[in-house]
């Protein structure tokens, strides 16, 4: 395989910093971009120095609602918080970022000639009407609520995305990645994972927004790092939907986390956050037949490994 050079934007982030490793460890040439909102390069733990010194790994603290030059073969793009705890956080740099940022990720494309991948999201379906949700659904989104700044800031990079390819033949691919979680979330970040897990080890009460009832499909980082990968090296141009779609009410959710931490966990209701999705099941067909594509890492296995870094996480 010959060595590529390669931007990930959001690289220092969750997701980014698997996928930077994977990248690294094949042998490219990875420049990770990140402005350190939400990501951190602690993500890269004990081998940041060794990947540094090797020449083949770089990182630029950038913001990418600034334009940037710079010469490289493909580009992930994933710079935007994810969680909605980040992402309502300052809600006019979030659709800056996902908007600004995707422009000026297909202008470096349009000079440099580089193969774009867009971190897409399951959000642009909204609270969907159509379940599973295949990539024909146009979704069911909020235009002025709270989650709009992500939902519709998306949306528009989708759209950015394929008017670059249908006007000036840029090669994209566009992901719709479903809820992901696994080491190097973050641990103040919101999501039902990282809280429900850390509340656990801090034996506090789980806190369920709503009845619990909600379902969300939860796919493990190297399953998903597996499709990013895969839909890059192909030749399809997306939208596809990448995540697992083994679906679950929040409640098994509890269940599963305790049958992994052992004992018995007490669980409070709080209100559920305006235009919650009530349900969520990617239709990965697109996924199976155009990549091969395969989520491998079950539910138990998963959350056993997730368990086990944040317990090393606040310990630190
Ligand atoms: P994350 O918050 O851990 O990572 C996002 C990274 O982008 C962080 O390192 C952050 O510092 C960086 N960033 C944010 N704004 C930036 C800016 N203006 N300029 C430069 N860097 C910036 O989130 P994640 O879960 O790793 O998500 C990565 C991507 O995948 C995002 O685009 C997200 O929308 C998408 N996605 C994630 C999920 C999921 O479940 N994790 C689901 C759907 C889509
Ligand atoms: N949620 C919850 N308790 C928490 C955090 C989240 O019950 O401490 C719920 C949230 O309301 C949603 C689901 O869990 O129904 C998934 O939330 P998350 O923020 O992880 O991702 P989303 O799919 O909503 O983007």
């Amino acid at each position: 395989m010959s060595r590529k050079t390669i931007l990930v934007t959001g690289g220092a982030g969750f997701i980014g910093s698997h996928l930077c490793h994977r990248l690294f460890n094949e042998g490219h040439h990875v420049i990770c971009l990140d402005n350190c909102f939400t990501g951190s390069l602690d993500n890269f733990g004990d081998r940041y120095g060794e990947m540094i010194q090797s020449g083949r790994f770089e990182f630029i603290r950038h913001d990418i609602t600034e334009p940037i030059t710079i010469e490289v073969d493909e580009i992930f793009h994933l710079a935007c918080p994810a969680s909605p705890v980040h992402y309502q956080y300052n809600p006019v740099k979030t659709i800056k970022t996902n908007v600004m940022g995707t422009y000026h990720m297909l202008g470096l494309c349009k000079r440099v000639g580089s193969k774009l991948l867009l971190a897409s999201t399951s959000e642009v379906y909204g609270d969907p009407q159509v379940h599973p949700q295949p990539e024909d659904y146009w979704g069911n989104v909020n235009p002025i609520g709270i989650r709009s700044c992500y939902d519709e800031g998306k949306r528009v990079a989708e759209t950015l995305m394929f008017d670059y390819h249908r006007q000036h033949k840029l090669a994209i691919r566009v992901a719709r990645i479903f809820n992901t979680y696994g080491p190097n979330m973050s641990i103040d970040d919101g999501r039902v994972m990282s809280n429900f897990i850390c509340q656990a080890l801090r034996g506090e009460a789980l806190t369920v927004y709503g009845e619990g009832e909600q379902t969300r499909s939860f796919c493990y980082v190297s399953d998903l790092v597996n499709g990013l990968c895969r839909l890059m090296d192909g030749n399809e141009t997306g939208p596809i939907n990448l995540g697992n779609d083994k679906e679950i009410s929040l409640l098994e959710l509890v269940k599963a986390i305790e049958a992994a931490i052992g004992r018995p966990l007490e669980i409070i209701h709080k209100p559920l956050p305006q235009d919650d999705p009530v349900r969520r099941r990617p239709d990965l067909t697109r996924a199976r037949t155009l990549l091969g594509y395969e989520p491998k890492v079950s539910l138990d296995e998963g959350i056993a490994k997730t368990i086990a870094y944040f317990k090393q996480a606040i310990e630190r």
